[in-house]
């Protein structure tokens, strides 16, 4: 089977002036287990505030860490008031964008389309992305998680045509921030599912080859039994990624996923 590097990705919202920053990255670096285990193959990304992106980038710049952006606006340029586009992102050291997390599609009205054409503008540029996706409670109550799964992913896989630049992300939304976790089973249900929409679109190679995470009040308490599941990949983490300690417990569980 084809093994899947580990992704563990921390998605710091609206949180952090440039004085944190520099604390997190002494203190993450400084994490007993960072310092000993600098070569595993475990990926490690954040996604910062806009204002932080250039100076996260230096800040890692010798570090296994990518600094990413949390969104980027679909044209190249133009009349968007507050926007910035992927070129702008990049020039600051962005390595990544996620793309549809479900708090811009709640409060800044992202719909399926909005998703598609940034996704259309990364995978045209060759810029990775991690495109999220995830059921509301009410969905999922009333036995809804797959239609929606299946309609965000099919929107988001009709642009893909370099999938080696896509990670995908399954949040379901009732668990963002709430201190509530899919069970590693509900997890794995619909991440099995994601996956059998991959090989179906790409092929068994490719398909197998794309990475799922699972996000939703990931923690190091809860970590290993979500990652010991076949098909997640990786953790996608607000909350716990905001703390170095927490943070790096969470990576070294990645590391002792990885090949
Ligand atoms: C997220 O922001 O993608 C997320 C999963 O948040 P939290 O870990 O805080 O639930």
């Amino acid at each position: 089977m084809m093994s899947r590097i580990p992704l563990i990705a921390g998605n710091w919202k609206m949180h952090k002036s440039r004085d944190e920053l520099r604390k997190f990255v002494s203190d993450f670096n400084n994490c007993p287990a960072i310092q000993e285990r600098r070569d595993h193959a475990t990926d490690i990304w954040i996604a910062v505030p806009y204002t932080l992106i250039e100076t996260a980038s230096t800040l890692c710049a010798d570090m296994p860490v990518t600094v990413g952006a949390q969104n980027v606006h679909f044209a190249k340029q133009g009349a968007f008031t507050g926007e910035l586009s992927l070129s702008m992102i990049k020039e600051v050291g962005a390595g990544f964008s996620l793309i549809g997390h479900s708090e811009r599609r709640q409060f800044f009205a992202e719909t399926d389309e909005v998703v598609t054409k940034k996704v259309a503008t990364c995978q045209a540029s060759g810029f990775v992305t991690i495109a999220c996706l995830g059921e509301t409670l009410a969905e999922r109550e009333s036995g809804e998680t797959i239609t929606v799964c299946d309609r965000q992913l099919a929107a988001i896989l009709s642009v893909v045509t370099r999938p080696e630049f896509l990670v995908l992300a399954y949040e379901p939304v009732w668990a963002i921030g709430t201190g509530k976790t899919a069970t590693a089973e509900e997890a794995q249900d619909v991440h099995a599912h994601i996956r059998n929409r991959l090989i179906e679109r790409f092929g068994e190679d490719v398909g197998s080859s794309v990475r799922i995470l699972y996000g939703g009040s990931v923690k190091p308490a809860n970590i290993e039994m979500l990652l010991a599941q076949k098909d997640v990949d990786g953790a996608l983490v607000g909350g716990a990624s905001l703390a170095a300690e927490d943070f790096s417990a969470l990576v070294v569980a990645g590391y002792q996923e990885g090949p």
